[in-house]
């Protein structure tokens, strides 16, 4: 079944976008948008997509202080979509590649067009694809380090059982063969039993290991 896929917004404007669109749309709207006093280059800000490698209705956009670590790209990453048991986590040039430092920093890792791959939990991996967009010179909301500009909204997705309702549960068992989402009702005569299921959340990582979107939060530095 197929998702649909509801509009995501621009948090500059609240315009309303599909994923394509979002990014022409956020390039100008940076522009428009960033307070720019102070033009120098301790100001860089890095414009950065991060996606599911493999389902596109996943996705942030960032922007990110060039002296931010991947180390702290990595926590926030956790935080808003990945953490369920603290699992490995790395950056990479490629796909299976070498890691790289998590020390290092945004404006030594990324340039405009530059892509690097992430995976969280090496058993059952999330794999995420980081883009840099283009480069801006300002400052963030509230001087954050990371501040996000846009994030899909949460796919609805149908339940694989009645094909009616929403699902808002998925099952960790029938989720093996591509199925096992299941709304309210469905999910009370599940066969699996109830300790099987998980929420669904809008994350890459619904519906694997133990991810419920409510682990302890880890602390950002
Ligand atoms: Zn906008
Ligand atoms: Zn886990
Ligand atoms: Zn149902
Ligand atoms: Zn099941």
């Amino acid at each position: 079944m197929e998702y649909q896929t509801p509009k995501s917004k621009c948090q500059l404007c609240k315009s309303e976008f599909t994923g394509r669109g979002l990014t022409k749309h956020l390039k100008l709207c940076l522009t428009k948008h960033l307070d720019r006093k102070g033009k120098t280059r301790t100001n860089e800000l890095f414009y950065i997509v991060v996606s599911d490698t493999y389902d596109s209705a996943y996705f942030l956009h960032l922007l990110l202080q060039g002296n931010t670590t991947l180390e702290y790209l990595d926590n926030f990453l956790r935080d808003i979509w990945l953490e369920c048991c603290g699992h490995l986590s790395a950056f990479m040039y490629e796909r299976f590649g070498n890691e790289i430092n998590m020390k290092r920093k945004i404006k030594d890792v990324f340039e405009p067009g530059s892509k690097l791959s992430y995976e969280y939990d090496f058993g059952s991996t999330t794999a995420l694809t980081i883009k840099a967009i283009d480069v801006y010179y300002g400052s963030t909301d509230k001087n954050k380090k990371i501040q996000i500009v846009a994030r899909n909204a949460q796919p609805l997705i149908p339940c694989d059982n009645c094909g009616q309702g929403q699902a808002i549960w998925i099952c960790a068992e029938c989720q093996w063969n591509e199925s096992g989402w299941l709304c309210e009702r469905c999910a009370e005569d599940h066969e699996c039993g109830d300790e099987m299921l998980l929420p669904v959340v809008n994350s890459p990582r619904t519906g694997v290991c133990g991810y419920t979107g409510q682990y302890m939060r880890t602390k950002l530095r």
